[in-house]
């Protein structure tokens, strides 16, 4: 059934001006380590061509000697400083298949997260990610390599926004995409991702819940279930640019080519696409299809991880880039594992009523 509201910061006149990043603490300091070389050397090309086969198809011959250097250097660091390396799938093919440890979608690096043995965690992904690794591992280092990287789904909303909807609508209970704030998370009553956002909503057995901050998300819940959705005016800059023009403009060109698209697209993107799926079922999906021509209608080092991974499919573009996962790059990795910056942390209390949120997602789950 379609959203039975939407709502937005202009939805409230008594709106304080909060922050939407969750309140910090300070960070500790660590002396920094000295930097390694990084010079092209026989012995870097002999160590990381294991890694260059990896990435092959999507990396040319002539750019290796540029991050090769870098990729060792991290990994012999992360040795040093006992770190793990978490990267996202829309992270770039030579830190997601060259550095990182454990790669995945949201919910596949929070789950993986609470498993980590390492004492510090480099969250290669958006702040939210960092914090959720955070609020999972409270006693461990977790780093992000540029605190800039924001998301402008977590942007758009505020622990006091959803305070303002549960005035507004006592009672109903507050789901949160897991991109969000850990002051966000503080104020709702359980996390989900686009994996298992329906499973979620059902769970709470009620016939109203209000689901937050994406907008097409919400619509894409609200097509698959009978429980009535609330939804807040939030969106992912880079899924809301897709049209179902250019889909449809594609598909003329190749009736053969198949179309898989994330549920944070606008429904007539939706509707266009053979499948529609958080980025973890997607890559499933092209697994189990191995399709001969293909658009991943999401960011477009997804796209990248996949074909290096699959080299016979043959990717079609469009795609569009997220300005703020590639705030992350080799270089800010090797510093932020020479300096141990720049370090997450969250208000304890704060953390704990968010990391109810996030567990209470993970637990229905297993
Ligand atoms: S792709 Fe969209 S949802 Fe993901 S981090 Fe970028 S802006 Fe946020």
């Amino acid at each position: 059934m379609p959203i039975t509201g939407i709502y937005g910061p202009e939805d409230f006149d008594s709106r304080p001006q909060g922050q939407t990043t969750s309140p910090r603490v300070p960070p500790r300091t660590a002396a920094p380590l000295p930097m390694p070389s990084l010079q092209w050397t026989a012995d870097v090309e002999r160590a990381t061509a294991p890694l260059y086969e990896r990435v092959k198809h999507v990396i040319p011959p002539i750019e290796w000697p540029l991050m090769a250097p870098t990729i060792k250097a991290i990994n012999e660091l992360k040795r040093a400083r006992g770190a793990v390396i978490l990267a996202h799938n829309y992270q770039a093919p030579e830190i997601f298949h060259c550095v990182a440890d454990i790669g995945g979608d949201s919910l596949q690096l929070a789950v993986e997260a609470t498993k980590v043995k390492a004492d510090v965690i480099v969250q290669c992904g958006v702040h939210f990610m960092a914090e959720t690794s955070k609020l999972l591992n409270p006693d461990k280092t977790v780093l992000i390599p540029d605190s800039r990287a924001g998301c402008s789904l977590a942007a758009s909303i505020t622990g006091a926004d959803v305070r303002l909807l549960r005035e507004k609508f006592p009672g109903v209970p507050v789901v949160a995409y897991v991109n969000t704030s850990a002051e966000v998370k503080a104020e709702v009553d359980i996390c989900c991702t686009s994996s298992n956002a329906v499973q979620v909503v059902e769970s709470l057995n009620a016939p109203s819940v209000i689901f937050l901050p994406d907008r097409y998300l919400a619509t894409y819940v609200a097509s698959k279930t009978d429980v009535k959705i609330i939804a807040w005016k939030g969106a992912c800059e880079v899924h809301e640019r897709f049209t179902g023009e250019e889909l449809r403009s594609l598909r003329d060109g190749d009736p053969s080519v198949q179309i898989i698209a994330h549920p944070e697209c606008p429904p007539d993107v939706l509707a266009e696409a053979d499948f529609t799926g958080s980025t973890a079922h997607m890559i499933n999906w092209v697994r189990e299809r191995r399709p001969r021509r293909l658009v991943m209608i999401t960011e477009c080092s997804m796209a990248d991880n996949v074909r290096a991974e699959l080299p016979d499919v043959e990717m079609l573009r469009p795609c569009n880039l997220c300005p703020h996962m590639k705030r992350i790059t080799l270089a800010n990795i090797l510093d932020s594992l020479l300096t141990l910056g720049e370090e997450v942390t969250i208000d304890p209390a704060l953390a704990v009523r968010a990391r109810r949120s996030v567990e209470r997602m993970i637990n229905l789950k297993n």
